[in-house]
């Protein structure tokens, strides 16, 4: 069966919603400011969407749009200041950043308690002692995607094909800590096929256009294709969704699969920054 993203957003959305009212009815007014270097298109597509989002949901966003020469100094001190002001509780920056910029430098620069895209060392640690504070948006939004159609994880063998950092690991780990048994495997993987076979649950994010097709799939698998590719003028996921729809027990289709949550768990954990600025634990 196919899985519907949008009507899984919808659920998150109306829950973010309400989370958000009953801040507000403390007069708390979850924020977040979003920095983007440059003009680069697919990150100005993503802050269009986190804008129109966050609107949507109540949450308050300033949008700082730098230019591509901006120097490394400078942008350090735009994300010290945003750091040390109490109205704004997240602060994400979007990748990539341009060469003359050390992407480490200012991930680490970001307050750990607004770093809502959990790319800061203490908040992956955390992540890794089964501790987080904030869970990357695509690891969580596939978490909650695979809950919607197969609530009980436990037990069962999930892959996960992609190890990169904002994808693969921490989806690994999110799994783990759901008591799924895991395999992560990689582009070094041997017998990638006869593995991918045994899933009960298997995540794709190789960014290789539809390289996962039915011979690799368990029957009755659930399928969660992270890929985003455009191919002919189309997107495509890594899976083959048509070789493999009749394989799987459930599929998320691209596009209309996992992207449409991404934004919304970026949000989510803006409302979490919000709460644990304000010593809110519910
Ligand atoms: P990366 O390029 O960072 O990582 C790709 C991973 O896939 C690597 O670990 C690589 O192995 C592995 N890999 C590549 N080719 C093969 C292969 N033939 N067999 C087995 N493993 C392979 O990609 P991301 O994880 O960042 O992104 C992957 C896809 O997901 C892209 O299409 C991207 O656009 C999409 N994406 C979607 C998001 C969403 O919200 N929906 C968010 C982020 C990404 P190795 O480590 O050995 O190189």
């Amino acid at each position: 069966m196919i899985i519907n993203g949008k009507e899984i957003a919808q659920k998150v959305e109306e829950a973010l919603v309400k989370q958000v009212q009953s801040l507000k009815e403390r007069l708390i007014s979850p924020s977040m400011a979003l920095i983007q270097i440059g003009e680069d298109k697919a990150s100005t597509s993503y802050a269009k969407s986190i804008a129109r989002e966050a609107q949507n949901s109540g949450i308050y966003l300033e949008y700082h749009n730098l230019p591509s020469e901006t120097p490394q100094q400078e942008l350090l001190s735009t994300i010290k200041k945003l750091n040390e002001r109490k109205d704004i509780n997240g602060i994400m920056v979007e990748l990539p950043l341009p060469q003359h910029i050390d992407r480490d430098a200012i991930i680490e620069a970001i307050s750990p308690e607004k770093d809502i895209d959990c790319f800061h060392p203490i908040n992956i640690g955390r992540l890794l002692e089964g501790n987080a504070r904030f869970i990357p948006a695509t690891a969580q939004s596939i978490l909650e995607t695979i809950k919607n159609v197969s609530p009980v994880i436990e037990g069962k063998f999930a892959v996960i094909i992609g190890r990169s950092n904002i994808v693969g690991k921490p989806t690994a780990l999110l799994l783990m800590q759901e008591n799924a048994t895991i395999t992560v495997c990689h582009s070094h993987t041997k017998n990638l096929q006869s593995i991918a076979q045994m899933a009960d649950i298997l995540v794709v994010s190789t960014g290789r256009p539809q390289m996962i097709t039915r011979s690799y799939v368990k029957r009755g698998a659930v399928v969660i294709d992270v890929g985003i590719n455009k191919v002919e003028g189309r997107i495509v996921g890594d899976v083959d969704f048509e070789d493999v729809k009749d394989v799987a027990g459930w599929i998320t289709p691209v596009p209309g699969g996992i992207g449409i949550l991404t934004t919304l768990m970026l949000l989510k954990n803006t409302v979490k920054a919000a709460k644990i600025q304000n010593g809110i634990s519910w």
